[in-house]
């Protein structure tokens, strides 16, 4: 058996456009299993398009976007099956408000018919301790705060067992009180060794966490790098007036 690291996603030259407006331009990225790459950059630089990529909400125009060795757009390949093992988690939450916390979790593990309702229910269980609300079973979600509902979310995307999960800016919609709850449960899943695709503008964590920090500015990867090379050594010139604004 070799060492080496899997390749998880596997992205190469890919292009997209909405009419006149060409939002990403020759992408090429490659995360390996038990990576955590943060992706950073301004609004409208394609962050959201891309990662939307990765599960096939979007169609790229043009190139390569593999998920687990399979190329996505082959229509031989099960997209349904490829997005089994992509959780995504999003700024607005995206529950079902009318129905409980343990609803919400089991809901897609048991229609896909990937576990019983007694599996899900155990399950769900234990996710909702790892997400640090054990008591909120059978509570409504529309009586949980913004911070609960993202960390609901989180263990909503876990159920399905995923092997990947998308972050897309998880804490934007947040009050600041709250922030640190939900980014904790982040780096437990870094920790557990969670391959994890992260938009934030959280530069704290992303220092703190991150394998690898991506800069996207004008739908380019402009710069990329550790935390390291890219907080405190800079060489894109859009990267460091980038973050002469946000640090
Ligand atoms: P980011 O997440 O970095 O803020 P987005 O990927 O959301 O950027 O958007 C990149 C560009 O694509 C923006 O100019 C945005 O207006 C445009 N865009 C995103 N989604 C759509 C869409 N569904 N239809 C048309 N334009 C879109
Ligand atoms: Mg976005």
């Amino acid at each position: 058996m070799s060492e080496e690291k899997q390749v998880k996603v596997h992205v190469d030259k890919v292009n997209k456009s909405y009419g006149d407006n060409h939002v990403l331009r020759d992408i090429s990225l490659d995360v390996m299993d038990n990576e955590v790459v943060v992706m950073i950059g301004p609004s409208g630089s394609g962050k959201s398009t891309f990662l939307r990529m990765l599960n096939q909400l979007e169609k790229p125009d043009s190139g390569l976007i593999e998920v687990d060795g399979y190329d996505i757009s082959d229509p031989k390949t099960n997209i349904n099956k490829v997005r089994e093992n992509i959780g995504m988690v999003f700024q607005n939450f995206n529950l079902f408000n009318n129905y409980s916390v343990i609803d919400n979790i089991t809901l897609a593990p048991v229609q896909l018919g990937k576990m019983t309702k007694a599996e899900a229910e155990k399950k769900a269980k234990e996710l909702l301790e790892t997400v640090g609300l054990p008591d909120k079973a059978s509570a409504p979600v529309s009586s949980l705060s913004g911070g609960q509902k993202q960390r609901i979310a989180i263990a909503r995307a876990l159920a399905m067992d995923p092997d990947i999960m998308l972050f897309d800016e998880p804490t934007s919609a947040l009050d600041p009180e709250v922030v640190g709850d939900v980014l904790d449960v982040m780096k437990h899943l870094a920790k557990m060794g969670m391959t994890m695709i992260i938009v934030t503008h959280e530069m704290g964590f992303a220092k703190q966490v991150a394998d690898r920090v991506v800069f996207f500015e004008s739908g380019k990867i402009q710069e990329s790098g550790t935390p390291e090379q890219i907080f405190t050594a800079p060489k894109n010139e859009r990267l460091q007036t980038f973050l002469s604004k946000v640090m």
